[in-house]
């Protein structure tokens, strides 16, 4: 028996970094948006061991990818005798922003779960994410959500008005680690308001979230890739009603009001060589 799941990307509609905990790692307050760009996990039962496969060439099949550790803390908490195979269709950019390989880890915690008939609550699965990855916990539930601690701590929000968002990955890789590291160097000068985004979301007030959008990571990503920033202008002069970087970047998002614009909009930043990665979506 083969089970499928998807595994569904997000982007960040506002990132504030409000301080640094004691062990190191930065205190965020951001909220979260699920968008329909996914990738596919296939789930079969083996004998034996876990086997992690991928038709990615740029991701590491077996032990190092997330999937494998998900599914490893899966087979240890729940006492599954039995093996694996999963098989990872991405479709995510990868080291873009876009919770990735958190989202793969969440899709295949749920997926062991149902291959072998592991009822479990969300809150011990967010538990359990959480060591895997910061983003883990929020990816198991998606939707809109406030996320704040290292992001492990969620409030969900009223889903976010309807609109289309073109996404768009430049062809260079930046980790989040570099892009907090040096966060501290730059520092954040102006905070984006995201309480007043949490209000506009559950008023369903699309100008109120369009008005706070704000990422502290752009003072790091757009000095050092100013393509970056060239793509946000670019999508605003095409008709984005407003533009950002998603998480530590390099992703791009632009909110559009209709279809037709995104996707012209998507035509001349791939005839224009800003990024090769394109995406019309919705949130979901
Ligand atoms: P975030 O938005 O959480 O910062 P990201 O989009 O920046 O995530 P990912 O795509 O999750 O970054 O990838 C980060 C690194 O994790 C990659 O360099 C990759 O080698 C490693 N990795 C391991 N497993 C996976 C996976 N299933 N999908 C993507 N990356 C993975």
């Amino acid at each position: 028996m083969e089970y499928q799941i998807k595994a569904y990307a997000k982007i960040n509609l506002g990132l504030d970094v409000i301080g640094k905990l004691p062990d190191g790692y930065h205190e965020v307050k951001t909220v979260m948006q699920t968008v329909g760009i996914y990738d596919e996990l296939t789930l079969e039962k083996a004998e034996s061991g876990i086997t992690v496969t991928t038709d990615s060439d740029k991701l590491p099949a077996g032990e190092d990818n997330l999937v494998y550790k998900a599914a490893k803390l899966m087979k240890e908490k729940y006492h599954i005798q039995e093996g694996v195979k999963i098989h990872l269709k991405k479709n995510i950019p990868i080291a873009a922003g876009m919770a990735g390989g958190s989202t793969d880890a969440a899709a295949a915690m749920k997926g062991m779960s149902r291959l072998f008939g592991r009822e479990a609550d969300l809150q011990e699965f967010m538990k359990m994410g959480v060591t895997i990855g910061a983003d883990v916990p929020y990816c198991i539930i998606g939707g809109t959500a406030l996320a704040e601690g290292i992001g492990e701590k969620l409030t969900p929000l009223e889903l976010a008005p309807e609109c289309y968002v073109l996404v768009a990955k430049p062809d260079i890789s930046v980790s989040t680690k570099y892009v907090y590291e040096h966060l501290d160097a730059v520092g954040v000068k102006v905070h984006p308001d995201i309480d007043g985004m949490v209000e506009a979301i559950n008023a369903g007030s699309l100008q109120g979230i369009l008005d706070r959008m704000g990422n502290v990571l752009e003072a790091v990503t757009i000095p050092k890739y100013p393509v970056i920033d060239d793509i946000k202008r670019r999508m605003r002069e095409l008709g984005a009603v407003n533009s950002l970087m998603s998480g530590s970047g390099p992703t791009v998002f632009g909110i559009f009001l209709d279809e037709d614009h995104a996707q012209a909009a998507m035509g001349r930043l791939r005839e224009e060589g800003l990024a090769k990665q394109l995406f019309v979506t919705t949130f979901c």
